[in-house]
């Protein structure tokens, strides 16, 4: 299977820039909105949808989300635009495999009209009965998005996958494709992931056995969502976790790299509390995400803008990634 990444909306969101080099490393502060499309025996389907064409068309109609998001991204970043840019017919796509139920990555399905959405069964029931405060406000305009949609619930992790559970959403790509639960940002938030480098013969050969585990974690590539927004992320997360999200620091040496690690973490943790539904969680999820990435696995979230600022040689600029050229 190939993939391929668009920036989907370029935001430079109000705030952002308070939290200094923590969370991006370009200038001015911006994010940009990763949906991946990737190309299955299944036909083409989209890791996340982006926002819809009418909200880049004129963001300013839509006062309170232009103010906080400020989008410096015009329609031609759509999704259903991006697709078209690279001729797939928006109609075409089949799957669209949701890592959680915000507006940036679900707001765009309203462009795929024949698309059946996948989202993990914990995110549906939270944005069906949000609780007061913050989910009320980051799903307030999921019903009327998701309405009269074909809509799968993801609820069975029976695969295991390098150590932790997964649920194959598309029994035919089973052996390629897996949602892979990575709970704190939203209650149902989930990593997509995907492998690209193997030929034909090998999926064949995979596909009627999907208990196994299959090809080596190297040859994945994990959507990681909004689990964090930084790549750099992943570094702070010290190697000796235990009790460091919770403030436990006393076994460590104040001199010791460690030290300098957990205390960064620490912050972190404390400002990602702002973005995460439950930032304890989301730091048990960066603690796998490490592990996962020194065993091998690629890993991409969301919004790091530094990978489409500066694509490397052989991959297709202009805002576009592709995995394997
Ligand atoms: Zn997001």
């Amino acid at each position: 299977m190939k993939a391929f990444h668009f920036d989907c909306g370029r935001t430079c969101p109000r705030g952002l820039g308070l939290f200094g080099k923590a969370f991006t490393s370009v200038a001015p502060p911006s994010f940009v909105t990763r949906v991946t499309l990737l190309e299955t025996s299944e036909g083409p389907i989209l890791i996340d949808a982006g926002y819809p064409r009418h909200f880049l068309a004129a963001p300013e109609r839509y006062f309170v989300r232009w103010a906080a998001l400020r989008p410096q991204a015009g329609v031609e970043q759509s999704a259903a635009e991006r697709l078209k840019a690279v001729g797939v017919n928006p109609r075409d796509v089949r799957h669209i495999l949701l890592t959680h139920l915000d507006y940036d990555h679900v707001g765009g399905v309203v462009d795929f009209p024949s698309a059946t959405l996948h989202v993990l069964d914990a995110e549906v029931a939270a944005a069906k009965a949000p609780r007061l405060g913050f989910e009320r406000l980051r799903y307030r305009d999921v019903e009327s998005v998701l309405a009269g949609r074909r809509l799968v619930t993801v609820r069975s992790f029976a695969h295991p996958w390098h150590g932790t559970v997964s649920a194959a959403p598309l029994a035919p790509l089973a052996s390629v494709l897996r949602f892979v639960p990575l709970p704190g940002h939203a209650r149902g938030h989930a990593g997509i992931a995907y492998a690209t480098d193997m030929g034909a013969s090998a999926i064949d050969a995979f596909s009627s056995a999907p208990e196994k585990e299959g090809f080596s974690l190297a040859s994945w590539t994990l959507h990681a969502g909004d689990a964090y927004f930084d790549d750099r992320e992943l570094d702070l997360v010290p190697f000796s976790p235990s009790g460091l999200v919770s403030g436990r620091r006393e076994l460590l040496p104040e001199s010791s790299p460690e030290f300098a690690s957990a205390a960064a973490f620490r912050l972190l943790v404390r400002a990602t509390s702002l973005l995460h539904a439950d930032a304890s969680q989301a730091a048990r999820t960066l603690l796998l995400l490490k592990r996962l990435r020194g065993e091998g696995l690629r890993i991409q979230c969301s919004h790091d803008a530094a990978g489409f600022l500066a694509p490397p040689v052989g991959r297709v600029p202009n805002s576009m990634e592709r995995d394997h050229p």
